[in-house]
């Protein structure tokens, strides 16, 4: 170990891994310190990278020069372009992965990186001198020097983990929680933590499961790798695919566990803190949605070498046995047998109004806060964070300027553009519908959006730039009609022809579809000041969802800017009701 380190990262989970190798990479001396150095970007959750506006993510951390696209290429056991009915600027790519493979290669590349050292333990507190961070202790009392931290600890902040009447402290299942560090972030740095919750689903063996009784869900016939970097034709060539199982929840299911919600860790009253609205518990589905007889559960393998798999839509906090009958009234689980219980998790977080776009706390100099902590849900967003807090670590030390990605450039800027600018009020995760340019950052082109950055922060090399390069010009070329003096394909590789055409096509048929986007929110913008009446009725618009109809009823925002601030309102939203209130004003002069 170094006396004393450019970047200390603190965790590597998902938004730890991104950081220290981004760091390692810019040729800054770096240490990632982490509670259990074999659970290294470990998947607690579903092993599914990607998915609906997470997938776009994942692309961009990969055009930037991350390794999360990279990994999951190599780990992925079924990918789908989901969407892919729908038009191409939804269309969201997602891969089922094999966990202890990704967790392998993740750990594997930062075990190989140089200017990079990984030490097994924890992180007790923060060395802070005249408001600047200046290194860690951990819990052998020694202190390590570094000229900036990034804290990536998930949700191991005075973990506890509720599962039925149990409850005890706990990082995750069989991790310890990581005890002290909250105290230093709210003494030593002034940082006001908050309690959020998650819960996870139960794990059933293979071998129990009648798939007959199941509809057989395949991948992709012609799979998509998430990385740019990928060599495709090899890489669909060794891919062997898995399948997934369909199935859904009946009412047998939803009597057992109405009549037990009172045994829920979810709803006993000991789990105060909000869980993401989108990942709900079934005991949450079941109250939320009376109506609903059904409910999907799709029910997804975990590697090639383990019998494990997933109940992916059966997040709960019941007791074992309820656990256990619930699952056994569902179609084709009759007979299965519980491998690990499901279970709630509650965990510290800062709101991230206390950080700058850059990651780096306000109150703390050279103090980054990135993933979890942050009070965001999801690997991608996690690693999108990791990656940025990395960067502008990294940058600030060599004296340079920050990354700060736009919104009408990248999902990972409206992420973090959202979280510090509106907080939250329950754990963020990323959607389509928070994008308000989504028909101009789709997945396709997250290499034309991305890559120069990339090059200049410094993480795109030469070679791979060059080739970047031949297929820009060559996209250029064929877009104008000239098709003299065009480079073969295994000079484009690993970009290709079949992406160029692809590329081509999306772009005309999306040109004026995007010429109108960019009008309705350039008059989103002009119409800031507008005034929304009084006792205006937001259920009279249809579009609207109820979460934000719920939103909107309770705060009554004043004006257009003033609604577009609230926690969770969507640009889309903003534009139905500006649109709305500017049909109404030409109707009713005066009254909009
Ligand atoms: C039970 C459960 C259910 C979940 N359900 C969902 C879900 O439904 N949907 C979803 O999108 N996401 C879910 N997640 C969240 C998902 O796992 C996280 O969003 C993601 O892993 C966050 O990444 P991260 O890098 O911020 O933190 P983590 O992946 O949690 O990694 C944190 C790392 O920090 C280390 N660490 C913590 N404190 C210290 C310390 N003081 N010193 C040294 N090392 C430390 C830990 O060892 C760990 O390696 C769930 C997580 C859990 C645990």
């Amino acid at each position: 170990m170094e006396e004393k380190y450019h970047i200390i990262i603190i965790g590597a989970g998902h938004a730890g891994c991104e950081a220290s190798l981004a760091c390692a990479r810019l040729g800054l001396k770096t240490l990632i310190i982490t509670l259990n150095v074999d659970s290294i970007a470990r998947m607690p959750c579903n092993p599914a990278i990607g998915g609906i506006a997470k997938g776009q993510m994942v692309r961009e951390i990969d055009a930037l020069g991350g390794e999360m696209g990279k990994i999951t290429d190599l780990a992925g056991l079924q990918f789908k372009i989901l969407n892919g009915s729908r038009g191409p600027a939804v269309w969201s790519p997602r891969a089922q992965c094999d966990k202890e493979l990704y967790s392998t290669l993740m750990s594997k590349s930062l075990q190989d990186q140089i200017n990079l050292d990984i030490l097994q333990s924890e992180v007790t507190s923060l060395i802070v001198k005249n408001n600047r961070v200046c290194g860690v202790k951990i819990l052998t009392n020694e202190v390590i020097n570094a000229e900036a931290v990034i804290v990536a600890t998930g949700t191991f902040l005075r973990g506890k983990i509720h599962l039925g009447n149990m409850h005890f402290d706990g990082g995750r299942f069989n991790e310890h929680q990581a005890s002290y560090l909250s105290k230093s972030l709210i003494e030593d740095c002034g940082i006001k933590l908050g309690r959020f919750k998650t819960t996870t689903t139960p794990r059933i063996n293979a071998l129990s499961i009648d798939c007959s009784k199941m509809l057989k869900q395949s991948g992709d016939k012609k799979p998509i790798p998430f990385s740019h970097f990928t060599e495709i034709e090899k890489w669909r060539r060794d891919l062997r695919q898995l399948s997934c199982w369909l199935t859904y929840t009946n009412k047998t299911t939803h009597k057992i566990v109405s009549d037990n919600l009172a045994l829920s860790s979810i709803n006993i009253g000991e789990v105060n803190s909000k869980s993401p609205r989108y990942c709900p518990a079934i005991e949450e589905k079941i109250e939320r949605y009376p109506e609903k007889t059904d409910h999907h559960i799709f029910v997804e393998p975990e590697g090639y070498n383990t019998n494990e798999v997933y109940l992916n839509g059966l997040y709960t906090g019941l007791p074992f046995n309820l656990q256990q009958q619930m699952i056994n009234s569902i179609v084709g689980l009759e007979n299965a047998r519980v491998i690990r219980y499901g279970y709630a998790i509650e965990y510290d977080y800062s709101d991230p109004l206390q950080i700058k776009k850059t990651l780096e706390t306000k109150t703390i100099e050279n103090l980054f806060l990135s993933g979890q902590i942050n009070g965001t849900t999801g690997y991608e967003e996690a690693a999108s964070q990791g990656f940025i807090a990395g960067v502008n670590a990294g940058l600030k030390i060599l004296n340079k300027s920050p990354v700060i990605l736009e919104r009408n450039k990248s999902y990972i800027g409206i992420l973090i553009d959202d979280i510090t600018t509106k907080g939250m009020d329950e754990p963020y995760r990323m959607f389509t519908s928070r994008a308000e340019y989504r028909l101009s950052i789709r997945n396709d082109n997250a290499d034309l959006r991305l890559m120069d950055i990339g090059k200049s922060i410094g993480l795109i090399s030469d070679k791979v730039y060059r080739k970047f390069e031949l297929y820009r010009n060559t996209l250029t070329q064929i877009y104008k009609g000239k098709t003299e003096n065009l480079p073969t394909n295994d000079d484009l590789s690993p970009w290709s022809f079949e992406k160029v055409n692809e590329e081509i096509c999306i772009y005309k048929k999306y040109k004026g579809y995007i010429e109108i986007q960019n009008k309705t929110t350039n008059k989103v913008k002009k119409n800031e000041n507008r005034r929304i009446p009084e006792n205006f009725d937001y259920n009279k618009l249809e579009s609207l969802s109820v979460e934000t109809k719920q939103r909107l009823l309770k705060i009554r925002p004043q004006t257009i800017g003033q609604a577009s601030r609230i926690h969770a309102i969507k640009p889309s939203d903003i534009a139905i009701l500006t649109v709305y209130l500017e049909k109404k004003r030409k109707e009713i002069k005066g009254e909009y």
